[in-house]
C-alpha cells in the first residue's frame, strides 16, 4: 500500500478548541510519538503513525507563515518543500467572531494548500446558531472545506481524520516512526537555512539546494549548529558564497536569527557550501538527506 505523509498545521484564536482537537485525533488514532515542545512559535505538537501513514501535527501558525514566503518565492516547487502544511485546519468554534482577523482570513482563502474550517463547540449551539455561522463563513472562505465537530465530545473528529488522509500526499515518511525527538531540532535547521536560502537567492539558486546538518550541540547556554548546504555546480556555489562570502554571511545571519526565536536561546550556526552532484539521483545520498 502507497505511503502518505505530511504536515497538517491547525491554526485559529486561542481557545478554540486546537489542543483539545490535536488529542482527540491522537487518543483517536494509534500512537503519538512526541509531544516535546519546541517554542511557541513553532512546534510540533504531535506525529501520529500508522502502518501507512505519518501525519505531522502543528497548532501554531509560525510554521506556516514561512511557508507563505516559500510559496511566493518558488512557484512551482512548492511540493519541495518540506515544512510546507499539506492541509490546514482553520479552527473556529460557535462563539467567535469573524471580523478578528480579517487579513489572515484574505490570505487563507487564496492559497492553493487544502484549507478546512473547523467549527469547533458544536455541542454548545443550536442548530440555528450553526446554519448562521455556516452562511458566514462560506462567504468569507468559499474555498474551504466546513466540518462541525465537538472535540470535547469527539463528535465528527474521526470524519475529518478521514478527510486528512484522503488529500495528503503520497510520501515517505519524514521521520523515524519510532524515534524522533533530536530529529526533529535538525530538520528544523535544516528547513530554516533552506528558506533563508530561497529568500535570499530567489531564481538564481535551484530548488535542488539541500541542507545537512552536520553538528548540533546545546549546552545551557548556547546551541552550536554546522550546517553544509549542497549545490549542484560549481557555480551555485559561487552564487550562495557571494562577492566575499556577503551573501553566505547574510544567510547565516537570517538563519541565526530564526533559529534564536525558535529555540529560544543563543545559536551559533556555521555554514559551508560543497558541490554534490546529482544528490538527487544518488540513493546512498538521499538515504543521508532521509528521503529514504
Ligand atoms: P486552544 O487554545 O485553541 O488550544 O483551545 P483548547 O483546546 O485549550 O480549549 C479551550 C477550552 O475550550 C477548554 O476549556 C476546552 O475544554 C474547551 N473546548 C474545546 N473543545 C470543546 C468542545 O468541542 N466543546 C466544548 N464545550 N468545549 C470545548
Ligand atoms: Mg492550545
Amino acid at each position: 500500500m502507497a505511503h502518505k505523509s505530511g504536515f497538517v498545521n491547525i491554526i485559529g484564536n486561542p481557545n478554540v478548541g486546537k489542543s483539545t482537537l490535536m488529542n482527540s485525533f491522537v487518543g483517536e488514532k494509534l500512537s503519538i510519538i512526541t509531544s516535546k515542545s519546541q517554542t511557541t512559535r513553532h512546534r510540533i505538537m504531535g506525529i501520529v503513525n500508522g502502518e501507512d501513514f505519518q501525519i505531522i501535527y502543528s497548532d501554531t501558525p509560525g510554521i506556516i507563515k514561512p511557508s507563505y514566503k516559500m510559496q511566493d518565492s518558488m512557484v512551482g516547487f512548492v511540493k519541495e518543500a518540506l515544512t510546507d502544511a499539506d492541509v490546514i485546519l482553520y479552527v473556529t468554534d460557535t462563539y467567535e467572531t469573524i471580523d478578528k482577523n480579517e487579513e489572515y482570513l484574505e490570505k487563507l482563502s487564496k492559497i492553493d494548500i487544502p484549507v478546512f474550517l473547523i467549527v469547533n463547540k458544536i455541542d454548545l449551539a443550536t442548530k440555528e446558531k450553526i446554519a448562521e455561522i455556516e452562511t458566514v463563513w462560506k462567504e468569507k472562505l468559499p474555498k474551504a472545506r466546513i466540518f462541525y465537530c465537538s472535540a470535547l465530545m469527539g463528535t465528527n473528529v474521526s470524519n475529518i481524520f478521514d478527510e486528512i488522509m484522503a488529500v495528503l500526499p503520497e510520501f515517505p515518511p519524514y521521520f523515524p516512526k519510532d524515534q524522533l525527538t533530536d530529529k526533529s531540532e535538525r530538520f528544523f535547521v535544516s528547513e530554516i537555512v533552506r528558506e533563508k536560502i530561497l529568500l535570499n537567492y530567489r531564481k538564481e539558486v535551484p530548488y535542488s539546494v539541500e541542507v545537512v546538518v552536520e553538528e548540533f550541540k546545546e549546552d545551557d547556554v548556547i546551541i552550536r549548529i554546522r550546517a553544509i548546504i549542497y549545490v549542484a555546480r560549481e557555480t551555485q556555489k559561487g552564487i550562495i558564497i557571494g562577492h566575499k562570502g556577503a551573501a553566505l554571511k547574510k544567510t547565516g545571519t537570517d538563519a541565526r536569527l530564526d533559529l534564536e526565536k525558535f529555540f529560544e536561546k543563543k545559536v551559533f550556526i556555521e555554514l559551508y557550501v560543497k558541490v554534490n552532484k546529482d544528490w538527487r539521483d544518488n540513493e546512498r545520498q538521499l538515504k543521508q538527506f532521509g528521503y529514504l
